[in-house]
């Protein structure tokens, strides 16, 4: 059995786990980030992490063959340096060769929305897939795409950005990418509960609920409040759109959508069916299993694993 150290770096939150070649995990925990420590400083407590894991599970550290982190983050994975990590405030880090220092290993990173999806792809939803479409519906919409197995990053790193796909021209509201009218403005759970206030606002909505979040929104919708019902269909109508957009140029064998939102489940998923089937060309429909995704905030971890077992078992 191989196992790897797969490594899910968020800005509050570390998730660790060891993970064997089919994508189990065999141990996993998680730890505050504390990015302000710095890079040694967490280098360290992952190396403690991995031993103390092993232990557990009377593994020989020695036999943990490779460790694969995502971070949010632009990078350069050919040096390995982290060039931007504005959650994290870290910028022009050797992050993988720190990593190689302290743990005596091969070490592999990638962008964290990447590896999600090469962790849904490989032995989540999308695991009897070769091509696979990740999208991560939640604060914003994030994506990656998976392509005969691997993660596909494009020229610099940006391939499967759907969430900054531009698809309400006309009366969009501004991104956090500085445009108007991304798909994550329109689709994220953001959107979602700014437009179910704006509606509270008109009276549309009952005063009394406390909108917190998407939740609450289809909370409300499921109850058959027809004003939170538009919505959710409004969100799901775009996201069914930039999905269209996306599989029309990839042609992808599955599309998984993961994230908060997607914990709607089908009440989401079948307006959103409906939409892709409007917009996309019918041989692409018929080419794509479109699902929910698997393995909840477990994605990272397994994929960021199989970024690493990928490469030693090349
Ligand atoms: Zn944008």
């Amino acid at each position: 059995v191989s196992v790897y150290f797969g490594v899910d770096i968020g800005g509050t939150r570390v998730k660790a786990a060891l993970v064997n070649e089919t994508g189990e995990i065999l141990y996993k925990t998680a730890f505050d980030t504390m990015p302000e420590r710095g890079l040694t400083d967490l280098s360290q407590r992952l190396r403690h992490v991995m031993s103390a894991g092993a232990e557990e599970i009377d593994l020989n550290p020695a036999e943990v063959l490779g460790v694969g982190v995502g971070v949010p983050a632009f990078l350069d994975v050919s040096s390995g340096v982290i060039i931007e990590a504005v959650n994290l405030g870290w910028s022009n880090l050797p992050f993988k060769s720190a990593l190689e220092q302290v743990f005596e290993r091969p070490v592999r990173i990638e962008n964290d929305a990447n590896v999600a999806a090469l962790g849904e792809s490989f032995a989540g939803a999308g695991r009897n897939h070769r091509n696979v479409l990740c999208a991560t519906v939640g604060t914003g919409v994030g994506g990656g795409i998976v392509l005969n197995g691997e993660v596909y990053r494009g020229s610099n790193g940006m391939a499967g950005e759907i969430g900054h796909l531009v698809v309400d021209r006309e009366h969009g509201t501004r991104c956090n990418c500085g445009r108007h009218g991304c798909l994550e403005t329109v689709a994220s759970a953001t959107a979602i509960v700014r437009a179910a206030k704006k509606l509270q606002e008109k009276g549309a909505l009952p005063a009394q609920i406390d909108i917190t979040g998407a939740q609450s929104v289809f909370e409300l919708a499921q109850n058959g409040d027809q004003s939170a019902q538009m919505v959710v269909e409004n969100a799901a109508h775009w996201l069914g759109y930039g999905l269209a957009l996306a599989a029309v140029t990839l042609n992808p064998d599955a599309i998984v959508i993961g994230g908060g939102v997607s914990k709607a489940g089908a009440f989401l998923l079948d307006p959103v069916r409906e939409s892709f089937q409007t917009y996309a060309l019918p041989r692409v429909v018929e080419g794509a299993a479109l699902m929910l995704a698997e393995l909840g905030n477990d994605a990272g971890v397994v994929g960021a694993a199989r970024l690493i077992g990928q490469r030693l078992s090349e």
